[in-house]
């Protein structure tokens, strides 16, 4: 097979040319190396450690079943959960009034301990100590008197001490006597639903009459907070119903919902994403940041600032869970935190920083190292007068070639280092040779296959007429090299029903010819001539067509699709004329026509919550996944849009897509006057992304470590190769790597990514990126350099990968269990000594708790009846190919209020919490997760602002039906155009606009996205969780 010879050829193979690029050198392969994480037995990472309890064994199994001991039971809730229930098991809880908060043993936060002398601190000084953040919970102080909640100003211990955050309420929030060391944490499905929280929590929903605690009691005087609150209590009985309690959870669910009386824990006193956030935009933002330094931390994704190439990629192209490996294994699965970059490298580079430079080295192609194949980039030593040169991989000394020759100078520094591209830039690129390209050929610029479902309900809705009215302009805008005038890529056209309509659109013809192909078993391809074309040339004939097709079929009553013969046909085509593209496929229902990959409706809500709920994330039929390898075997890559009015099998349909660097887009109940203008959108700018073509990346690492894990929109056949039909700006691959050795510490940890890819133009170019890390032997300084945002990008998608072979329910539980070892292993080797109760987070993990929560939230991992599978496959699916940047708005989205908007400004109003607490019935906020924007407005909501936004008179007259604001000329309606532009510049999706009025129905779906509080699917409160999460490290630690 083609695809055999291809991943064979020279260029990838690892030290035989000529024979399979997989693993010389790095051991056979090793496919249990996949699902690392997720209990995989021979992954190191995943072995047990002694003491600690295994990952798939929930936290708290060895609880004694009976009453728990006095004084302990804040900590005995073992029913509160997701999931399934084992309802009775603990009737004894919250019984007994609480008890004395006497005590010296504190819980988390509330130790007094201010100056922890960090012992590491000469590197990782910014420990956090939630201890000092919460001080400031007011259980009983609220009122004049107390201190004002301290901010996380910098982060730093140091900024967070000082008396006045040390207010005598700690005592309020301690243990009794005895309770230094928690009874075991007692999650189910690994999540903690119900906080162990200091006394005040266990008020929470107890059944039948509960003694009132005077702590949480809203002293007389204190205002209600900031306008909202009161309305929250209507929530519980409005909406809440028995919806809002999660299976499972105990009785009074419902009446869990934040509320005045329960808000006791001050929210400002625990880590803040915001101000994070905020925190490095004020350090960082604006500056320049060059990439000068191995190991550096970048400025985080959400700070804007311009990047210089100084040696390492941009973050832009590769951001890392840590800039510094442990040294050893043995430290890496101490600390379990995942060594992992994620690599972007197709990433947009905005106009004021440098794009790729273009390294041509002619017929001898690409400078490489003998052994490891690796390309001559900045971290090649040259010697001997620069004769030769000393790979970084793999330390093999190498021969010069004669035409590359260069003196060294006094430092040992060839002369043309800041020359040459490849010897002083971390990214560049290579013109490949002919060794590079399939069958020794250089390649035919890619096609784009354009295949319309016009069934009759495509037909009938008028969404056949929209896509060819709209393809009609779209055409001129195919992506072309900067240099040329016009675009090389190729079109072609197809539409389907239970038949495939293939058309001629050669330019000699007067009209195009239509050629039906009803043998859909066995698709052919019945045109090669006149088939796929270019536009220019063939437009008359093409905008004919277009404007013929709707009407073509405009008397269907053919109801039935195919999909499969779709895909494979398309594929055929580009087989045929011997070029790499991407199909357009734009579907709306579930392929039940008889034909190969025909489906059935096997939706079932009763898999939720049990072993065979994976099921619904794989394909149906193993006849996709034989398909995606054929397509990716002939650089064909598919992307879907999906327009579904009920079950469509995304898992099945959105297969191909997914394994071939697609996108899949899905628009639900899509009505053609209403919903135009995101699919719109998003065809438009589909259709110009910058992309590479029929690519394979490669990873290389330096000695020491290698990458066992890849995630993303991608495909392998061997263990180091990752293949993609088509690789855009938006895709990004999530490596992981694991020890196979001992790192050294002076040269580092590095990796090189190499792209081999067809360009728009048709020239076969290698792309490649290098990142130096550090390594060393103190765990602190590993802690030191993590990246939050990476952190869950990486978490995110092995976990949404590992539920298609393990129940979620594990899933869950590991990701809670590594939360806490990751933080218990810090506290234990990096912390100062302190009392056992205190919660102690690294700096740059501070908010990894929040975040981590927020994804266990995610509807993914979350089995309700409520939420439709195809809208959970379809999200698993998008995260699965997400870079950093992406993942971050999605799983914690930006809250942005609206109310006291600076006009004259240009700036983006700064971003609150994603609390309910935030809001305030008198405001108007935007909240986006990069795939929805929520415009949500509060009851009294400023009158000029709704006339202004909406040219209506008062909050009563605004309709929630609307999907897009009106243009209107004055200055709150522009302000919000401007900002909604900003948010949705660079992010790969159109985001859907939802009004929500305060108070109505659609709330309930905003509600989802406040991510700090307690979810209606049962989720925990962030509070909750990080209580949950230190009741875990506790327990690690004892
Ligand atoms: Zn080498």
């Amino acid at each position: 097979m083609s695809q055999q010879g291809y991943v064979a050829a020279p260029p990838y193979s690892q030290a035989q040319p000529g024979i399979g690029g997989c693993s010389a050198g790095f051991g056979p392969p090793n496919s249990s190396l996949h699902y690392g994480h997720y209990g995989d037995p021979n992954s190191s990472y995943s072995a047990p450690q002694p003491g600690v309890s295994k990952s798939t064994v929930p936290f708290g199994s060895s609880a004694p079943v009976g009453p728990p001991p006095p004084g302990t039971h804040q900590f005995s809730q073992t029913n509160f959960q997701n999931g399934p229930s084992t309802p009775g098991q603990q009737p004894h809880r919250f019984q007994g009034p609480p008890p004395p908060s006497n005590t010296g043993s504190s819980y988390p936060p509330y130790s007094h301990q201010s100056q922890p002398a960090y012992p590491n601190t000469a590197s990782t000084s910014s420990a956090t100590q939630l201890a000092n953040q919460l001080n400031s919970m007011q259980i009983n102080s609220y009122g004049p008197g107390t201190a004002p909640s301290p901010r996380m100003s910098s982060g730093h211990p140091a900024s967070l001490q000082g008396p006045q955050l040390m207010p005598p309420t700690q005592q309020q929030m301690s243990l009794p006597p005895g309770s230094q060391v928690p009874p075991p944490a007692n999650t189910v499905n690994g999540l903690c639903a119900q906080p162990s929280l200091p006394p005040m929590a266990r008020q929470d929903g107890i059944p039948g009459p509960v003694p009132p605690n005077p702590n949480l009691q809203q002293l007389p005087g204190q205002p209600p907070g900031p306008g909202y609150h009161p309305q929250q209590a209507n929530y519980g009985t409005q909406m809440a119903g028995s919806q809002l309690s999660y299976p499972g959870a105990f009785p009074g669910g419902p009446a869990q919902l934040p509320g005045p009386q329960q808000k006791k824990l001050d929210p400002d006193s625990i880590p803040s994403p915001i101000q994070v956030i905020e925190n490095d935009k004020a350090s960082r933002g604006g500056q320049i940041y060059a990439t000068n330094t191995r190991g550096q931390v970048p400025p985080l994704v959400t700070t804007d600032c311009i990047i210089q190439d100084q040696g390492h990629a941009s973050p832009r192209y590769i951001r890392c869970t840590t800039y510094c490996f442990p040294s050893s294994s043995d430290m890496a699965k101490q600390a379990r935190i995942p060594l992992a970059a994620v690599i972007q490298p197709f990433a947009i580079v905005p106009p004021n920083e440098t794009p790729l430079y273009v390294v041509n080295h002619g017929e001898t192609g690409p400078i490489r190292c003998n052994r490891c194949k690796a390309y001559m980039c900045p971290f090649m030593q040259f010697i001997e007068g620069g004769r030769r040169y000393q790979c970084g991989f793999c330390s093999c000394v190498n021969d010069v070639p004669p035409f590359f020759f260069q003196h060294l100078d006094h430092i040992g520094r060839r002369v043309d280092h800041y020359e040459r591209p490849e010897l002083s830039l971390g990214s560049y690129e290579y013109v490949a040779t002919l060794d590079y390209c399939r069958n020794n050929k250089p390649p035919k610029p890619p096609a784009y296959i354009f295949m319309i479902d016009v069934s009759y309900r495509n037909i009938n809705s008028g969404l056949v007429k929209l896509i060819c009215d709209e393809l009609k302009t779209l055409l001129d805008k195919l992506p072309r090299e900067e240099q040329e005038e016009s675009s090389a890529i190729r079109v072609g056209f197809v539409t389907y029903n239970k038949v495939l309509h293939f058309f001629n659109v050669k330019s000699s013809l007067a009209q195009p010819q239509m050629m039906v192909v009803s043998d859909v078993g066995e698709v052919f391809v019945p045109l090669l001539d006149g088939f796929l074309v270019n536009f220019q040339e063939s437009r008359s004939v093409v905008i004919n067509l277009l404007d013929q097709i709707p009407e073509m079929f405009a008397d269907t009553n053919e109801s039935e699709t195919i999909f499969a013969p779709v895909i494979q046909a398309g594929m055929e085509a580009l087989k045929a004329a011997e070029c790499a593209g991407k199909l357009f496929i734009f579907h709306s229902s579930l392929p039940t026509a008889e034909a190969p990959g025909k489906l059935r409706n096997r939706d079932d809500k009763k898999l939720l919550n049990t072993d065979k709920e994976k099921t619904l994330f794989q394909p149906q039929v193993n006849s996709y996944e034989a398909l995606a390898r054929d397509c990716v075997a002939n650089g064909c890559c598919v992307n879907l849009f999906l327009f579904p009015n009920q079950y469509v099998d995304v898992a099945s349909v959105g297969l191909v897509t997914m394994y071939t660097g697609g996108t899949l887009y899905k628009y639900n109940n899509f009505q053609v006057s209403l919903s135009d203008s995101n699919f719109l959108s998003d065809l438009r700018k589909d259709i110009e992304k910058t992309t590479g073509f029929d690519a394979i990346m490669r990873v290389r690492t330096s000695t020491g470590f290698r990458a066992t894990d890849f995630f993303g929109a991608i495909y392998m056949n061997n263990t180091t190769d990752v293949e993609m039909a088509a690789v855009d700006c938006d895709k990004a691959v999530t490596v992981e790597f694991k020890h196979d050795d001992k790192l050294n510490e002076d040269s580092g940890a590095l990796i090189q990514c190499a792209v081999l890819y067809t360009s728009i133009s048709g020239q076969r170019r290698l792309r490649i990126h290098n990142i130096g890390l550090n390594c060393s032997s103190q765990l602190a300084d590993v802690y030191k350099t993590c990246e939050t945002d990476a952190l869950i990008n990486f978490f995110a998608k092995s976990a949404f990968k590992a539920i298609l072979s393990q129940p979620l329910k594990i899933v869950r539980e590991i990701l809670v269990n590594q939360t806490a070892h990751m933080l218990a292993c810090y506290r234990k080797n990096c912390a100062s000594p302190s009392a056992v109760s205190q919660l102690i987070l690294p700096d740059a993990m501070k908010v990894l708790p929040v975040y981590m929560n927020c994804l266990l939230k995610s509807c993914v991992l979350v089995a309700r009846p409520e939420i439709p599978t195809d809208e959970r496959a379809y999200q698993r699916q998008l995260v699965t190919s997400m870079g950093v940047a992406d993942t971050q708005l999605f799983f914690y989205p930006q809250l942005l209020p609206l109310h006291s908007l600076d006009l004259k400004s240009d700036s983006v109003p700064a971003a609150v919490r994603c609390s309910e607490e935030r809001l305030s019935e008198g405001g108007a906020f935007l909240l986006a997760d990069g795939l929805r924007v929520f415009l949500w407005l509060g009851v009294s909501a400023p009158p000029e602002l709704i006339q202004g936004l909406f040219n209506v008179p008062s909050f009563a007259h605004i309709s929630t039906e609307a999907t897009s604001l009106p243009d209107l000329d004055n200055p709150f309606s522009k302000k919000l155009k401007s900002i909604l532009e900003h948010i949705q510049s660079q992010k790969p999706y159109t985001m859907k606009l939802i009004i929500v009025k305060q108070r109505e129905q659609s709330e309930m779906l905003f509600r989802q996205f406040l991510v700090e509080d307690k979810s209606i699917y049962g989720g925990a409160s962030y509070v909750d969780f990080l209580c949950c999460v230190h009741k875990e490290i506790c327990q690690l630690l004892s």
